[in-house]
């Protein structure tokens, strides 16, 4: 992919970008290498205020980081305003948690002190995708930062001034130079820096063949990894939920970020007591959402990142319904410049098409009836992925089961899955390893050093 910025409302290709050299690319890694032998040695209360300050940054600026998303990706401009405002939040959130999260932990044995103690493990590669362009990459930085690791960043091509921005923002914030890099590169150069020996780690977010190809590499390096990657996340509705706020929040968390979220709700559960009158709720309020300029604060749902993405949501609702699914609205791309497709429900999936086991990246939902509790849990199981769940029900006995049996990295009740910093953030199955946020997520990224002391 070319590193660009080509506006996926219009288009225009507004900005190109060389890929770094072989010897800028040494350079940078040399100077992270050269930051982490004194980074490493700052204390909590060395870095509390560059990362406060970063806040600070993020929250003043926060229009104009906000339209540079939009423009380089398409992201409607109030989701935008919120996903700057949410990595302040994580900002801050590590400011005043880190130092408890990393303390030491005594442990009693039978030495005369015994205790774990973290440290930073040295750069760590962040390899990101472009549907949070910031929210992502903070969410990586924040805890690295704080726990003293020094970060490189490899976004995705299509998203290069994000990118650059945010190195500029950690700069600004008083970090010190060469604490978190940004590197123009493709993702062919991603080998080349896991190999090499001044990388300590690697955290990947984004699609499976991504995450399968750097584990790998990681792997044989013996480098740790994180993934987050891909969810075909379920959203179920039992007779005893709240329909109308379950049908709002069911529209809400399939077209977040116009559909393109890891953790967007994409298959729709429903019990067959309830079915018919969620079905007509659903499509009159997926058809009632607002599609068109991305800047626009009226706008829901935005254009597509890329040319690519388009086609390959259009080709898996095409086969999907050549393979016998029915279309309930929507089902094909705006007549009009840029990357735009209609909100789309689709019913009647056979298993075997890309709609029911693929992750579609745009706002198309599927809709299923289940005659049981068992039954709704089996088809929400059904798939390889084990991001996030959904589950929509009063039932005391069916909460349970849902929590303790839907194959997810987090079960929500009565509401909507989203990524909280004070909570962990991951998947299971072919959604990934590894945590991201809270304590877990601090904790990824350093040694917990045993300590044994005998006086
Ligand atoms: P992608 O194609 O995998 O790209 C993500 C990043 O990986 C980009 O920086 C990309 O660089 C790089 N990349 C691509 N192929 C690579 C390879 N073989 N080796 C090393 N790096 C590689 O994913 P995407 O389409 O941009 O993002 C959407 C995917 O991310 C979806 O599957 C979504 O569910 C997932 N996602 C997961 C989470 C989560 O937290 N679990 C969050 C957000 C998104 P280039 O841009 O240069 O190709």
């Amino acid at each position: 992919m070319p590193i660009a910025t080509i506006n996926p409302a219009t288009g225009e290709t507004l900005k190109t970008f060389e890929s770094l050299t072989e010897q800028q690319l040494e350079e940078k890694l040399a100077h992270a290498a050269n930051a982490f032998r004194s980074y490493r040695k700052t204390s909590f209360a060395d870095r509390e205020p560059l990362m406060f300050r970063a806040a600070e940054i993020l929250e003043a600026e926060k229009q104009k980081f906000a339209r540079l998303m939009t423009i380089e990706m398409g992201k409607p401009i109030k989701g935008a305003v919120q996903e700057v405002e949410k990595c302040a939040l994580v900002c801050r959130y590590y400011v005043e948690n880190a130092r408890r999260h990393l303390a030491d932990e005594v442990v009693e044995t039978n030495a005369s002190r015994s205790y774990v103690h973290f440290q930073p493990l040295g750069p760590v590669l962040a390899v990101m995708p472009w549907n949070f362009p910031f929210w992502q990459v903070f969410r990586f930085a924040a805890p690295a930062l704080m726990a003293g690791n020094v970060g490189l960043l490899k976004h995705a091509s299509n998203v290069p001034q994000c990118a650059l921005a945010i190195e500029e923002v950690f700069l600004r914030a008083g970090f010190p130079e060469g604490a978190f890099q940004t590197l123009l590169i493709g993702s062919d150069v991603v080998e080349r820096l896991i190999k090499d020996p001044r990388v300590a780690a690697a955290t990947l977010t984004g699609s499976e063949p991504a995450g399968r190809s750097v584990a790998g590499i990681a792997g044989k390096e013996i480098k740790k990894t994180v993934l987050e990657l891909g969810g075909s996340d379920p959203f179920i509705v039992m007779a005893t939920a709240q329909m109308e706020q379950a049908v709002t929040t069911a529209v809400k968390a399939r077209t977040i970020n116009s559909g393109q979220s890891c953790i967007a709700a994409k298959r729709f559960i429903v019990s067959s007591a309830i079915y018919v009158e969620f079905e007509r709720r659903f499509i009159a309020e997926m058809k009632a959402l607002k599609v068109g300029d991305p800047l626009k604060e009226s706008t829901d749902i935005g254009p597509l990142a890329t040319q690519q993405i388009l086609k390959d949501v259009d080709d898996q609702v095409k086969t999907s319904v050549a393979a016998g699914a029915h279309i309930l609205t929507g089902g094909k791309r705006l007549e009009r410049a840029g990357n735009f497709y209609e909100p789309t429900v689709l019913t009647n999936i056979p298993t075997d098409s890309p709609a029911y086991c693929e992750e579609v990246f745009g706002p198309v939902a599927l809709l299923f009836r289940v005659n049981s509790v068992d039954d709704a849990i089996t088809l929400a199981n059904n798939t390889t992925f084990g991001l996030g769940a959904a589950a929509w029900t009063n039932d005391a006995q069916e909460q349970r089961r849902f929590i303790e049996e839907l194959e997810a990295g987090c079960v929500f009740i009565n509401g909507m899955v989203a990524s909280d910093p004070r909570l962990p953030f991951g998947g299971i199955k072919n959604s990934g390893y590894g945590r991201e946020l809270g304590e877990f997520g601090i904790r990824e990224f350093v040694n917990a050093k045993t300590i044994w002391i005998n006086q």
